[in-house]
């Protein structure tokens, strides 16, 4: 099984390899990381490999079943994702799965199931595919990608092997955004600095996104904190409140801001926010305080995505934030 054009994560490639060539390639896998960080493509490439006609060069790109899954068009392989205001899967999507799942592959050896929790993994949706995953029917693959697989049911995780993406170095991601989109070739180290390596983001970027305006905001706020009184980190954060967009992604910045600076103060140096600046002074703050802001930032994300009134939350979370208690 080879994953070309997929940069880094040697350890999770090495693993998927090994499972393969042996040929227990496992009935439930979880790849969890960031979005953007190349979840859907590394299913999609294992899934090719699955089903890939010339097992030894699997996925060979231009065997028919290559041709067809990368076309997205192979019946064997399903996709499932989430959809709606929160963008995660619904229960009825998963109870649609389950009258397909045990059916005989057409072509292949396996049904591969890509099933994209979204940013929440709603217990109601999972509950509902763990009776899949408990009882695999023969050949079955689920390949889940979600944020984190602490989101994910206790039940589910101990039946599936886990790998964990991370963006690759941000000099690579340079040279692969160079090779794709020469038009971008001038901004291609700025991006890959600014998006951490994430060349989802680095896309999103390129695009018109959002992810240089979160960025500046989160790092902005993560400043602010240090200041007496909420006022500057209220100031900072104003822009959030009128666009919900912008707060997930700038939460989503802020939450690995948070988590590089607890890493920091243990001594760690392997950084994913790519707010260097920010993250040390942000180690000033007592320990006690600094453990508590990933979950703060995540509970934060969680209300928002349940559709919480943005500005009522975004004064709840400063008012959090800016706590020394
Ligand atoms: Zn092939």
């Amino acid at each position: 099984m080879e994953f070309p054009g997929f940069l880094g994560n040697e350890s999770v490639k090495e693993g998927l390899r090994a499972a393969f060539a042996a040929g227990r390639f496992p009935h439930a896998v979880i790849f969890q990381g960031e979005r953007g960080c190349g979840k859907k493509t590394l299913a999609g490439l294992a899934a090719q490999a699955l089903v890939c006609r010339d097992k030894p060069r699997a996925p060979c790109g231009q065997c028919p079943s290559c041709l067809r899954a990368l076309a997205g068009s192979h019946p064997d392989i399903r996709r499932l994702r989430g959809g709606g205001a929160s963008g995660s899967l619904s229960v009825e999507a998963v109870r649609d799965m389950l009258g397909d799942a045990y059916r005989m592959p057409e072509e292949a050896d396996y049904n591969i199931y890509i099933v994209d929790f979204g940013p929440r993994t709603l217990p109601a949706a999972q509950n509902t595919l763990l009776k899949l995953i408990e009882e695999p029917p023969e050949g079955a693959v689920f390949l889940m990608l979600c944020p984190s697989a602490e989101a994910v049911l206790p039940t589910i995780r101990s039946r599936s092997q886990i790998f964990t993406l991370r963006p690759p170095p941000m000099e690579d991601a340079a040279r692969w955004l160079k090779e794709h989109r020469p038009e971008a070739a001038d901004r291609a180290e700025e991006l890959a600095a600014l998006c951490g390596g994430n060349i989802g983001r680095m896309l999103e970027e390129l695009e018109g996104g959002r992810a240089g305006q979160a960025f500046a905001i989160a790092v902005e706020m993560a400043g602010a904190m240090l200041s007496p009184g909420g006022h500057r980190l209220l100031a900072a954060a104003a822009p959030l409140q009128k666009d919900r967009a912008l707060f997930r992604e700038a939460l989503e910045r802020l939450s690995l801001i948070f988590r590089d600076a607890c890493a920091m103060r243990t001594g760690g140096r392997e950084l994913l926010s790519g707010a260097g600046p920010a993250v040390e002074r942000l180690c000033a703050l007592p320990m006690r305080r600094l453990v508590r802001l990933p979950d703060l930032a995540e509970e934060c994300r969680e209300k928002l995505d349940r559709n919480a009134n943005p500005a009522l939350l975004l004064t709840w979370f400063c008012a959090r934030l800016a706590s020394h208690t």
